[in-house]
């Protein structure tokens, strides 16, 4: 293997710079040509690809968001489409192209592949939604920032007796607000894998009253009901007064933390060994703090994330 791609697609993550940055450093020290592909798979079909050099990925690792750019391209779906993104890469000479991106990005790799052009894909997404790994490169940081607007709503709303409600990302995967649940000590957590009863939620919330809770904390995947719609009923329930606070794409931003440089760098060198090993359509993944790979056609039609009962009971263990 002499000359490898690197892209990112889909909504971008946090330590998507350090999984580029990785990819780069691990290739050319083993002489392997890099080139990146800009705004995903549409730059790959409109053939925006340049070599990157050393120095092309200095000062990003601390960097949110990607250098090389994101983009929704559904028409990539399109078979045709694809052939000619194919054929851009062989134009240049690559040999394969690493993928970073959330399962969107995924399906993409996993029909390249298919089509005969190997790839791998690695993990960029905030969502944590991937199968074959336990952590996605951009979570942790996005846990953090929930994290901390967790924090400061409990203290306006602890000083005010009111009841927040917070909404994060995570459409289909409820680990974010699981994870910002317990780290933030958000009483209340309301994930997609469960379903919502909003009648449970509200006897939740009057138990913690009876209690003599001077706050109300919910975290609620984005998607599960409309949460101002919510606030005002719980208010007109309670007689609290109840805001909802929808983190949008405050979530997507920031510097990486130190876990998802880490896991992105790990991620991103192994991408690379995996490829020099011969190893093409394969996805990467961390499973009990090891670096794994799967078939990446695999993954995508058989394999399925586990929900993490105990992250969700424990929530409601400490209420
Ligand atoms: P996130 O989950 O963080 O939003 P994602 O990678 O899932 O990231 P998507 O918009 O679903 O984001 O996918 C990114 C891109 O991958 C799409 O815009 C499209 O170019 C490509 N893609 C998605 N689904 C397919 C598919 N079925 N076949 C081919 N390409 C696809």
């Amino acid at each position: 293997i002499k000359k490898i791609g690197v892209l990112t697609s889909g909504g971008d993550s946090p330590g998507m710079n350090a999984a580029i940055r990785a990819v780069v450093r691990a290739a050319l020290s083993k002489g392997i040509e890099v080139y990146g592909v800009r705004d995903g798979y549409l730059g790959l079909h409109q053939d925006r690809i340049e070599k990157l050099e050393r120095h092309s990925v200095s000062d990003v690792i601390n960097r949110g968001g990607t250098f090389l750019g994101s983009a929704r391209f559904p028409a990539f779906k399109e078979e045709s489409v694809r052939r000619e993104a194919i054929e851009n890469l062989k134009k240049h000479g690559i040999d394969a192209l690493v993928v970073i991106g959330g399962d969107g990005s995924y399906m993409g790799a996993k029909k390249l592949t298919e089509m005969g052009y190997p790839c791998i894909g690695l993990p960029g997404t905030i969502d944590n939604d991937i199968a074959g790994t336990s952590f996605t490169i951009g979570f942790d940081t996005a846990l953090n920032v929930v994290m901390e607007a967790i924090d400061r709503l409990r203290d306006t709303s602890t000083s005010h007796k009111r009841i927040s409600i917070v909404e994060v990302m995570g459409r289909h995967c409820g680990d974010l607000a699981m994870h910002a649940a317990v780290a933030g000590g958000a009483e209340f957590v309301v994930v997609p894998e469960k379903g919502f009863n909003k009648a449970d939620l509200i006897a939740q919330i009057d138990n913690g009253i009876a209690k003599g809770k001077r706050h109300a904390m919910v975290t609620i995947c984005e998607h599960v009901t409309d949460v101002n719609a919510l606030a005002k009923e719980i208010e007109a329930h309670t007689g609290l007064e109840t805001r909802a606070t929808i983190l949008g794409h405050i979530q997507r931003g920031g510097s990486p933390t130190a876990r998802d440089r880490i896991l992105a760098s790990r991620m991103g060198a192994y991408a690379v060994e995996l490829l020099m090993e011969g190893h093409g359509g394969r996805c990467v993944g961390i499973m009990k703090n090891q670096l794994v790979h799967h078939d990446i056609i695999d993954c995508i039609e058989n394999m399925k994330r586990p929900f993490d009962e105990e992250m969700f009971k424990l929530s409601d263990t400490l209420f």
